[in-house]
C-alpha cells in the first residue's frame, strides 16, 4: 500500500500538484516581468539625463559666448571713446580746414561704432536672456528627471530584494513538486508552457471555457474533468484542464486577471509594512 502511493499518485493528486507547480512558476515569471521593465525604465531616464547635462553645459557656452562678446564690445566702445576724446582735444589745436574735416570724420566714425557696439551689446544681453530661460527649463527638466531616477532605482532595489528572497523560495518548492510529477507529464507539462503566451501549462475551467485560451468546452468534457479520472487537455490550446475546485480555486470568483490583481495587492501590502 505504502510502496503504491510513493510510486504513483492519483490524477486527482497529479493535476494538484501541476497546479502549485504552475502557481509557482507563474509568481516566479510575474517577478520576473516586474523586474524586467524597471531596468529599461532607469537605463532610460539615465540616457535622458546625460542628453540633458549635455545640453545644459551646450547653453551655457553659448551664455559664455555673448557674456564674452558683451566684455569685447564695452572693451571696443572704451577705446572708441578715449579716441573720440583724444580727437576733441586735438580739434583745439588744428592748423587747417582738412585738418579739422578729417578729425571730425574720426570722431563721426568713432561715434558710430559706439552706437554700433551698443547695439550689439543689447542683441547679446536679449541672447543671453533667453538662453538663460532655456537653461532654467532645462535644469527644471533635470531635476523632475533625478528624482524620478533616484524613485525607479530604489523600486528597484526593492523589487530584487523582495523578489530574491521570494524566488530562491519559490524554486525550492518548484524543485519539490516536480520530484512528485513522473517525468512525461512534467515533460509535456513543460513543453506546453512553453508554448503558451501566458506560460500556463495547466488552467482550471472558467466559466464553461478552457481558462487558457477561453474557447467553450463541451458539457462532456466538463463532466470528465469534474471526474478527477484523467489528464484532460483543452482541444484547442493543449493546455491541461483542472476542475476549479480541485485546483483550490472559487467558482464565482472569475478569472485569471483579478488573479493576478489579487496576487499583486498582496505585494503591496508587503511594500507598505
Ligand atoms: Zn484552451
Amino acid at each position: 500500500m505504502a510502496r503504491r502511493e510513493n510510486a504513483e499518485l492519483s490524477v486527482e493528486e497529479k493535476l494538484k500538484t501541476l497546479f502549485q507547480l504552475q502557481t509557482s512558476l507563474s509568481a516566479i515569471d510575474e517577478n520576473k516581468s516586474l523586474r524586467g521593465e524597471l531596468p529599461l525604465e532607469v537605463q532610460d531616464l539615465e540616457d535622458e539625463i546625460e542628453g540633458l547635462k549635455i545640453r545644459i553645459e551646450k547653453i551655457q557656452n553659448e551664455i559664455d559666448e555673448f557674456q564674452k562678446a558683451v566684455s569685447d564690445r564695452k572693451a571696443d566702445i572704451l577705446e572708441a571713446q578715449t579716441s573720440v576724446m583724444r580727437y576733441k582735444n586735438q580739434l583745439d589745436d588744428v592748423k587747417n580746414n582738412r585738418e579739422y574735416d578729417t578729425l571730425s570724420k574720426e570722431i563721426e566714425f568713432q561715434t558710430l561704432e559706439i552706437e554700433l557696439c551698443n547695439k550689439k551689446i543689447r542683441e547679446a544681453q536679449q541672447k543671453i536672456k533667453e538662453k538663460m530661460l532655456e537653461k532654467e527649463k532645462n535644469v527644471n527638466d533635470l531635476e523632475d528627471h533625478e528624482n524620478e531616477l533616484d524613485l525607479k532605482r530604489s523600486e528597484l532595489d526593492d523589487i530584487i530584494e523582495e523578489t530574491r528572497a521570494e524566488e530562491d523560495r519559490l524554486k525550492i518548492k518548484v524543485k519539490e513538486l516536480e520530484t512528485k510529477i513522473d517525468p512525461r507529464l512534467l515533460a509535456s507539462f513543460k513543453r506546453i508552457r512553453k508554448n503558451a503566451r501566458n506560460g500556463l501549462g495547466i488552467v482550471y475551467v472558467q466559466r464553461d471555457a478552457c481558462g487558457g485560451c477561453f474557447n467553450k468546452i463541451p458539457p462532456q468534457r466538463q463532466l470528465d474533468i469534474k471526474m478527477h479520472k484523467k489528464v484532460i487537455v483543452c482541444e484547442y490550446c493543449g493546455r491541461i484542464l483542472i476542475d476549479p475546485e480541485l485546483a483550490g480555486i472559487k467558482t464565482d470568483k472569475p478569472g485569471e486577471e483579478k488573479k493576478k490583481t489579487r496576487k499583486r495587492s498582496i505585494r503591496r501590502k508587503k511594500d507598505e509594512e
